[in-house]
């Protein structure tokens, strides 16, 4: 056993010095001890010692106190100051209890008095070597455990997660930096507050119990999405709260209890761990905002809009109650994007869009649903007084232009209205009927609203019909042309005639142009069915001229899709050929939709007709979009100002008197002819007179009549 502490310990790396003045002692303790230590020294007196101790490093000195040249506690002295590590064994042959007592309190480790036995002076070096070891080791896991605990904090403060610990009365005891950087606090800022302080107030409820958590284990808080407020929320004033001042985390967080060996002990507070979603959840909320909404203007997509007018029905129906479904498009809105590009398109969209907006209340839905389409839901309606007033309010909301980058623009929307329950009770019954009301605004002058009707879906369902029966309506010579004077407003003289298609269907009778012309523009009957009225405009043109009746000009309507097509102005001049050589006397009518359509492409057709004579009319003028820049690309001879606002006459200075006015002056500017179109009543002639205009067309002269009629009307001028 003694042996194996001796092998062991002649391991350590521990260097001894002896200082022992007797030359016989020297030699047997060095022999005792070799195996015990590294290395050994000896010196004989206290200058040798010296000598030894200011070159060396010693983990161990065996002192002698009595030396030829002194004491050993000088030896001490030294050794105290100057090699604090160093032990030191003294070995004396002072039997004084005094001088060991002296030794000690100078710091010796051990006593031995001499003459001692072998076994004593191994076993106090062993133990001085062991105490060395120990200490040795201590010191290193010191170190380690230093280095350790360094690195532990930096991992911890690295984290992006906030690390926290509460004590037990739920107040912050340990906050890691990420505090800081995720609520704006320094960690000491918030040292000794209750945990509160940082939890957003109308989330006080579910951090209650788990943030400060004092289960472990499975049924401890795991991932719970809490919010919680920066330090400059509690700055700000409490009234404007900004999403941007709080923060999203989820929370996981434990009880912690003193270990005992019987298990957990007495509870110590709470660790968490929160981690910084905001970014996340942002995220998840533009996507999931991107795929509800539309992104230009920001309002509910189609998606969307479905959804809420489906739970808008649930209600409705659960209560007994009315709601409208609105269906809104813009008239001429390609016309805009086309001309003035989509940057003033975009813009438009989203003025209009706030505009609509300002008109409604909460709880109504407003969604774009395309293009320029839009959809409007009115969930609270009691009658269909009230969705008609809603209507009206936008129609006279957008009596004001909007300035878009520098463009007056004047918006026109044409609105269709269903009404639930009456007009349908599901989603897609609402807006297809929304859709077709608003088909029949369209047709009947745009900017208008109008109710869904069970007649009008007849007609819409009608619409396929009317487009095959007009593939046969040509050949079954079912169209005529009627002819409609234009009339001098001073001498009453007829000037024109201009000449409108009508269909003598042998089922419904006469119909109206409005009702097959758009179709026959969709589905490009347009050009036989003009080319066919062109013929026996011209043809009836060149009857009148025969017979000598007054000269007139005839005016003759042409459909953008008529002037698109590549072979437009051969097949004019091809009837003009045939009846009218000159091309004196002919007048085409344009809209200035047409001409926008495509502006560049008209002009250089339209010019081509001029230089033949014809001459060339703005139809329905003002209510088109409202550049007038094609005037001066074009030669212009007439401008029909549109008969919405002749209808406004009346002798005092209204919205409509004011434009025709305007309209009158500006025509006589550029030495333009003016028609005024729809004149009905003696008062409105009268008002026109005024207002210097020449020529006006309408009911109160004559309707459109057949070539018969009007051939008498023409006979009855020249009387
Ligand atoms: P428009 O060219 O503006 O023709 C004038 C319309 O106003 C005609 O309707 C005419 O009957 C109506 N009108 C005339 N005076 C009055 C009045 O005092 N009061 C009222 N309320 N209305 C009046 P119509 O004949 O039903 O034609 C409608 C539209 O159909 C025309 O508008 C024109 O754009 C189009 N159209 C007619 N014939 C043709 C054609 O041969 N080709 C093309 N492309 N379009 C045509
Ligand atoms: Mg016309
Ligand atoms: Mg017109």
């Amino acid at each position: 056993m003694f042996g194996n502490a001796l092998s062991n310990s002649s391991q350590t790396l521990v260097s001894l010095l002896i200082v022992e003045d007797e030359p016989r002692y020297l030699e047997s303790t060095r022999l005792l001890l070799a195996q015990h230590v590294h290395s050994i020294d000896a010196a004989l007196t206290v200058k040798d010692a010296f000598a030894l101790l200011t070159t060396k490093h010693y983990d161990l000195a065996l002192l002698d106190l009595r030396l030829p040249d002194g004491n050993g506690h000088e030896i001490m002295a030294y050794i105290r100051t100057h090699l604090p590590d160093c032990r030191i064994i003294v070995a004396s042959g002072d039997s004084e209890i005094d001088s060991a007592i002296q030794s000690l309190r100078l710091g010796a480790t051990d006593y031995l008095r001499k003459p001692y036995e072998p076994e004593d002076l191994i076993n106090t070096v062993r133990n001085a070597v062991r105490k060395l070891e120990l200490e040795r080791e201590n010191a290193r896991m010191t170190h380690q455990i230093e280095q350790s605990e360094q690195w532990h904090r930096l991992l911890v403060n690295t984290s992006p997660d906030v690390i926290y610990t509460l004590d037990a009365d739920a107040r912050f005891s340990y906050l890691n930096d990420s505090i800081e950087r995720t609520l704006g606090y320094m960690p000491g800022e918030l040292i000794g507050r209750h945990y509160t302080t940082i939890v957003a107030s109308d989330q006080l409820e579910s951090a209650l119990y788990r943030f400060n958590e004092r289960r472990t284990g499975e049924r401890a808080t795991r991932n719970l999405e809490l919010m919680l407020r920066r330090k400059d929320d509690l700055l700000s004033s409490l009234t404007e709260r900004t999403s941007d001042q709080r923060v999203v985390v989820e929370l996981s967080s434990m009880g912690m209890y003193r270990p005992t060996s019987l298990g957990m002990g007495e509870f110590l507070g709470s660790y968490g761990v929160a981690r910084d979603i905001s970014a996340r959840k942002q995220a998840e909320a533009t996507i999931t905002f991107q795929a509800y909404h539309d992104l230009l203007t920001g309002l509910p997509n189609r998606a969307l809009f479905k959804d809420r007018l489906g739970q808008a029905m649930v209600y409705a129906k659960r209560h007994g109650q009315t709601m409208a479904t609105l269906f809104l498009d813009m008239d001429h809105f390609k016309v805009v994007n086309d001309t003035l590009g989509h940057l003033v398109g975009d813009g438009l969209l989203q003025a209009l869009s706030q505009r609509l907006r300002e008109c409604l209340r909460e709880g109504d839905t407003l969604s774009r649903i395309g293009g320029d389409e839009f959809m409007l839901l009115l969930p609270h309606i009691r009658t269909r007084d009230n969705a008609a007033y809603i209507a009206q309010k936008i129609l006279l909301s957008l009596k004001q232009p909007f300035n878009i980058e520098g463009h007056e623009l004047y918006v026109g929307l044409s609105i269709g209205i269903a009404i639930y329950p009456e007009d349908g009770d599901s989603i897609e019954t609402l807006i297809k009927h929304a859709d077709i009301a608003m088909y029949h605004a369209k047709d009947h002058g745009r900017n208008d609203f109008k109710f869904f009707t069970q007649d009008l879906h007849k007609s819409f369902t009608g619409r396929l019909a009317i487009e095959n029966e007009m593939r046969h309506a040509l050949e079954r010579r079912e169209f005529e042309v009627f002819y409609q004077p234009q009339v001098a407003v001073q001498s009453q003289r007829v000037r024109g005639m201009e000449a409108l298609i009508r269909w003598n269907h042998p089922a419904r009778g006469l119909v109206s142009p409005s009702e097959f012309i758009p179709i026959a523009e969709e589905s490009g009957l347009i050009t036989p069915i003009s080319e066919w009225v062109m013929g026996a405009a011209c043809r009836q043109a060149r009857l009148w001229r025969d017979a000598d009746m007054p000269p007139i000009t005839m005016a003759i309507n042409l459909s953008a899709r008529q002037i698109e097509h590549p072979q437009f102005v051969d097949k004019f001049i091809q009837c003009l050929h045939k009846h009218m050589p000159d091309g004196n006397g002919i007048e085409i009518e344009i809209t200035e939709s047409t001409l926008m359509r495509d502006m560049d492409g008209a002009v250089s057709k339209l010019r081509k007709l001029a230089d033949m004579g014809i001459e060339i009319s703005i139809d329905d003028f003002g209510t088109g979009y409202s550049s007038l820049s094609y005037l001066k690309k074009l030669p212009i001879n007439t401008i029909k100002i549109d008969r919405s606002f002749i209808h406004d006459l009346t002798g005092h200075m209204n919205n409509g008197s004011t434009i025709v006015a305007g309209i009158a002056a500006m025509a006589k500017g550029l030495k333009l002819k003016v028609v005024a179109e729809g004149v009905e009543t003696q008062e409105q002639l009268d008002y026109l007179q005024t207002l210097g205009c020449d020529t006006y067309q309408g009911f109160f002269f004559s309707r459109a009549v057949n070539a018969d009629a009007a051939t008498e009307i023409l006979g009855r001028t020249v009387n």
